[in-house]
C-alpha cells in the first residue's frame, strides 16, 4: 500500500488582495471625509458610500466565484480519493488512514486490519452482468460502512477487493465478537435485480500492534494472509501467520522471477526413461522441466508449475519446453520417443495444434516420435476447441497420453468420449501395489478398461522390483519409475539415446 502525502489547501493570495483592497478603499473614504469642508460633506458622504458599495460588491461576487471554485476542487479531491462506485476511500487515501491510525506511538489502541475479496467475482460478473455487479459492490460497500459508522475505516482497494478496520479491546473474545457482527452483515444475501445472490469471501487479517507496528509492513502482513486463503480455496479468511505466510511470499517472490529465468535460460529439462514391459527395451524419454535457480538450487515443477499456471507464465514456458524437448530428441541417433507434458491453462489461452504443428516442422522431429500428455483436469467442463486441438494434434500423427490417471476427475465419461491412445497410472496407486488389495483392485480394473478402450497402458512411479512384478503380469504396457532410472539431464549423462538399443528390464 503506498502512501501519499495530504495535500494542502491552495493560499487565497486573491482573497487577501481584494480584502486589503477594501480596507484601503474604507480608509481612504474616511480621509477624504476628514479632509472635506463641511458644507459638501454629504456630497462626499455619497461618494464614498459608493465607492464602500463597489468595493462590497466586488467582494461578494469575488467570494462567491473563489468559494465555487473552492467547492470544485474539494469534489475533485473527494474524486481522487473516493472509489466512484462506493464512494468509499481508495488504496491512497485508507493508506493515509492506516497511517493516523498508528499513530505516533501514543495512540496504541489494537485493531484488526482486514481485507477481504469477493469470491469468484469474474464468475458474479458474467453471470448478473455488470450493472448488478455493480449494485452488489455498492451493497458491500454500504454495509461496511454501516458497520465502520465512520466511513474512512473502511475502503475499496480495486475491483472486488476491500478493506477494514476493526477496532477491538486488544482481547481475542472481543475481537471474535466484531467480527461476528461483521460477517453476519457481509453474508445475508444481496439482492440484485430482485435476485438474491450468495456470495462467500476470502479475507486476511492482521493485528496491530500483536503483527507489526508499522502500517505498510501490517498491510503487507495482511495482504499476504490473504493469499494463503486464496490459495486454499474460496470461504476462507486466515490471520497472518509469520512461518506460513513467509512461504507464500517466497511463492510471490518466485512467482515475479519467471519472466527473467526464462529470458536468461534457467529453464532446463531432465528425461525420466520408460520401458516396454514385453521387450524390456526403452522405448522413450518423458521430457521433466527444472528451474535452475542461481540462488534456490533446482527448483520442483511441482512448486512453480502452478504458479506459472496463475501468472500466465506457462504459456511460453510450456513453448519453450515442446520446442526444446522435440529439438533434444530430434537429435538423438536413437529413435526413442519424447512424452512432453502439457498444462490444461495453455489450451484456453492458445492454439496447441497449431503450436505442435510448428514444433514439428521446425525441429524435423518425426509426428509418431512425440507424445503430449494431458491431465483428467482438462477435461471438467471441456469446451468444443479444446476438443477440436486435441483431436488435431492426433490428426498430425502425435499421440495423446492421459496422465496421473485416477487423480482427479471423477467421471469416466471423457474416456469414452475421447479416444486416448494411452493412459498413464498414477504414482498414488502403484506405490503401495504391493501391500494393498485395493490398489490391486483398482489397477486390475483400470487395465481392464483401458484395454477395452484399446489404449496403451503406463505404470507410473515403480520404484520395487515387486511391484514391477505384479504389474507385469496385470498387463501392463509400459513402465517408468525411479527403479529403472531417475529423470536426469541427458546433456550430462548420455545413454540409451545415444547407442543402439539396449534391454533394461528383464523379460
Ligand atoms: P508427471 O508428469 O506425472 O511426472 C512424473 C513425476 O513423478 C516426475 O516428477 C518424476 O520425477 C516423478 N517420478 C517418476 N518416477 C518416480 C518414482 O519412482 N518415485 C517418485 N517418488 N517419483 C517419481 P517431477 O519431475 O517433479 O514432475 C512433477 C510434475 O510436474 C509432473 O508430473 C508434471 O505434472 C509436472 N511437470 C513436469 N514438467 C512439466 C512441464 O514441462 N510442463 C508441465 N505443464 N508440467 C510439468
Ligand atoms: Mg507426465
Ligand atoms: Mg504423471
Amino acid at each position: 500500500m503506498s502512501v501519499l502525502p495530504a495535500k494542502k489547501g491552495r493560499p487565497k493570495k486573491q482573497l487577501y488582495a481584494l480584502s486589503g483592497l477594501m480596507a484601503g478603499n474604507f480608509c481612504y473614504a474616511l480621509f477624504i471625509f476628514w479632509l472635506t469642508p463641511e458644507d459638501s460633506q454629504l456630497t462626499t458622504f455619497i461618494q464614498m458610500a459608493l465607492i464602500a458599495l463597489t468595493s462590497a460588491l466586488a467582494f461578494m461576487v469575488f467570494y462567491r466565484y473563489n468559494k465555487r471554485e473552492m467547492e470544485m476542487k474539494k469534489v475533485v479531491e473527494d474524486l481522487s480519493a473516493n472509489d466512484k462506485l462506493t464512494g468509499l476511500p481508495n488504496r491512497a487515501k485508507f493508506s493515509q488512514v492506516l497511517h493516523d491510525q498508528i499513530g505516533t506511538g501514543a495512540n496504541h489502541n489494537p485493531f484488526a486490519l482486514m481485507l477481504l475479496d469477493i469470491d469468484r467475482f469474474k464468475e458474479l460478473n458474467t453471470i448478473l452482468g455488470y450493472k448488478a455487479a455493480d449494485k452488489l459492490l455498492l451493497e458491500f460497500g454500504a454495509r461496511l460502512t454501516n458497520y465502520c459508522q465512520n466511513k474512512n475505516n473502511c475502503a475499496r482497494l480495486s475491483g472486488n477487493e476491500f478493506a477494514v478496520i476493526v477496532p477491538y479491546d486488544g482481547s481475542g473474545p472481543d475481537l471474535e465478537t466484531q467480527m461476528h457482527r461483521l460477517f453476519a452483515s457481509l453474508y445475508k444475501p444481496y439482492i440484485c435485480d430482485d435476485k438474491a445472490v450468495d456470495i462467500t469471501m476470502s479475507g486476511g487479517i492482521a493485528l496491530f500492534p500483536d503483527d507489526d507496528l508499522a502500517a505498510n509492513q501490517l498491510a503487507k502482513d495482511a495482504e499476504l494472509a490473504l493469499l494463503r486463503a486464496k490459495a486454499q480455496g474460496h470461504n476462507t479468511i486466515f490471520c497472518y501467520e509469520e512461518t506460513a505466510d513467509e512461504k507464500i511470499h517466497e511463492f510471490q517472490l518466485l512467482s515475479h522471477d519467471m519472466d527473467r529465468a526464462l529470458r536468461e535460460g534457467e529453464f532446463k529439462l531432465f528425461f525420466q526413461p520408460q520401458f516396454s514391459f514385453d521387450s524390456g527395451d526403452q522405448i522413450g524419454f518423458e521430457a521433466l522441466i527444472r528451474w535452475e535457480h542461481p540462488e534456490k538450487g533446482l527448483v520442483s515443477p511441482a512448486d512453480f508449475i502452478p504458479l506459472a499456471e496463475k501468472n500466465g507464465m506457462i504459456v511460453p514456458i510450456s513453448e519453450f519446453v515442446l520446442m526444446e524437448a522435440c529439438k533434444t530428441a530430434a537429435t538423438w541417433v536413437n529413435p526413442l520417443r519424447v512424452g512432453v507434458n502439457l498444462s490444461p491453462v495453455q489450451f484456453q489461452q492458445i492454439d496447441v495444434a497449431e503450436l505442435t504443428e510448428r514444433a514439428l516442422r521446425e525441429t524435423g522431429l518425426a509426428p509418431d516420435r512425440l507424445e503430449l500428455e494431458v491431465t483428467e483436469s482438462l477435461f471438467i467442463n471441456i469446451s468444443d476447441g479444446t476438443a477440436d486441438m486435441l483431436r488435431r494434434i492426433q490428426i498430425l500423427g502425435v499421440s495423446i497420453a492421459l496422465d496421473d490417471f485416477g487423480t482427479g476427475y471423477s467421471s469416466l465419461n471423457y474416456l469414452n468420449n475421447f479416444p486416448f491412445n494411452k493412459l498413464k497410472i498414477d504414482r498414488s496407486f502403484v506405490k503401495d501395489l504391493a501391500f494393498d488389495n485395493g490398489a490391486m483392485a483398482i489397477i486390475s480394473a483400470v487395465i481392464g478398461m483401458a484395454k477395452s478402450l484399446e489404449m496403451r497402458i503406463t505404470a507410473e512411479g515403480i520404484d520395487n522390483p515387486e511391484v514391477m512384478e505384479i504389474l507385469k503380469i496385470a498387463g501392463c504396457h509400459e513402465a517408468q519409475g525411479f527403479l529403472l532410472g531417475k529423470p536426469r539431464d541427458i546433456r550430462e549423462v548420455p545413454g540409451i539415446e545415444m547407442d543402439a538399443p539396449q534391454k533394461a528390464l528383464t523379460a
